[in-house]
């Protein structure tokens, strides 16, 4: 190639010996950085201006060059931004790669421990009173210390004020599907199942999802005043709760699912109180009766827990719950006393379920049918 170049610039008219200078450069230019035959050529025929061709090449070459260095730099930066995830900080969904992934089991002994500090440290918690107010405090603090943004709202009730405490991961959905469970008690009764073993379920699923993409549709709370108070109301906290909500809140609620005494040695139960719409109980039995081998069964059942005030309200609401027991609102019922293979059996349950919560759910629950 550089041999063919070398005779077609040697017949050159009156300039010839500037020209073929130049053009010997030229010529070793083009050899030396391997530039294609026709840049060669296109200097033969601009001549003295060879010059400035060969700073434009020059700059191109340096500019290419400099680019490549830039992007073989940029590597290590990247590996920076994915510090946080390694860190477990940052959601998977987050990064838009998107896969929930496996979830971790349910720990039992996890829940067990919950169960302990709630119905035995703290004991009863009636509500307004200080045993609720450290079963709130105590719920609060599991929650952040997973990472949620945790908010206690007070309202009055009894002449007090009672509480529920609402965990979400930040920036998930404002409106996705509400898990929760009471923390109160009745008078006189420490609570392990009723519902200790809904909130400890609540905690450890929480604890699950965290910063992984079901966390982004649900909110997790802790009901204040679910049991019947001296004025006669019940599921206050509830109540509370889809009232904040306001109309819009409500419309674009997709549903919620109650945990309420779930450990004590009876078939688990789901279903509706029959009032609001059946698409979360039914999409819920079916998920979970997919899933596991745990043989849940569908029931209509009375307006007795925090899937009440949403039902009523027209939000898809459903339960999880395992009937009446020896222990039922008395002193007896204590930690001792729950069956841990069916707080296991629930969170299994819970488990599978919350594993399925999408986009696509939510909306179809959203839709309401
Ligand atoms: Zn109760």
């Amino acid at each position: 190639m550089s041999r063919r170049i070398g005779r077609r610039i040697g017949s050159f008219g009156p300039q010839a010996g500037r020209f073929a200078e130049t053009a010997r450069w030229a010529r070793d230019l083009c050899v030396c950085v391997r530039l294609p035959l026709f840049i060669c050529t296109l200097v033969r025929v601009i001549g003295a201006r060879l010059p400035i061709v060969v700073v434009a090449v020059s700059v191109l070459i340096s500019g290419a060059a400099l680019a490549s260095s830039l992007v073989t730099e940029s590597a290590p930066t990247a590996s920076h931004a994915r510090a946080p995830q390694a860190l477990g900080v940052e959601p998977s969904w987050a990064s838009g790669t998107s896969s929930s992934g496996r979830l971790e089991r349910f720990s039992l002994e996890h829940a067990m421990s919950h169960v302990r500090r709630l119905a035995g440290r703290i004991g009863t918690r009636v509500r307004a009173h200080s045993g609720e107010r450290k079963a709130a405090r105590y719920v609060a603090a599991r929650f952040r210390s997973m990472g949620y943004r945790t908010d206690v709202n007070s309202f009055p009730v009894d002449d007090d004020r009672s509480r529920n405490v609402v965990a979400k991961w930040p920036a998930s959905a404002r409106y996705g599907i509400v898990l929760g469970a009471h923390m109160d008690t009745v008078p006189g009764s420490p609570g392990a199942n009723d519902n200790a073993s809904g909130v400890a379920v609540l905690l450890e699923i929480a604890r699950l999802i965290a910063a992984r993409e079901p966390s982004r549709w649900v909110k997790l709370v802790a009901f204040g005043s679910e049991e019947y108070g001296a004025d006669g109301r019940h599921h206050v906290g509830s109540r509370e709760f889809v009232e904040r909500l306001g109309a819009r809140g409500r419309r674009r609620l997709a549903g919620m699912v109650s945990i309420d005494m779930i450990a004590d040695g009876r078939p688990l139960l789901t279903g509706t109180s029959g009032i609001g719409p059946p698409v979360a109980a039914r999409n819920l039995f079916r998920i979970i009766s997919a899933k596991t081998n745990i043989g849940l069964r569908y029931i209509t059942f009375c307006d007795c827990s925090d899937h009440g005030p949403f039902e009523r309200a027209g939000i898809p609401a459903t339960f999880l719950y395992s009937g009446e027991e020896p222990d039922y609102h008395s002193s007896s019922d204590l930690p001792q006393n729950l069956i841990p293979g069916d707080l296991r059996r629930t969170g299994r349950a819970m488990r599978a379920f919350v594993a399925d919560v999408d986009q696509r759910l939510v909306q179809r629950w959203r839709s309401r049918g």
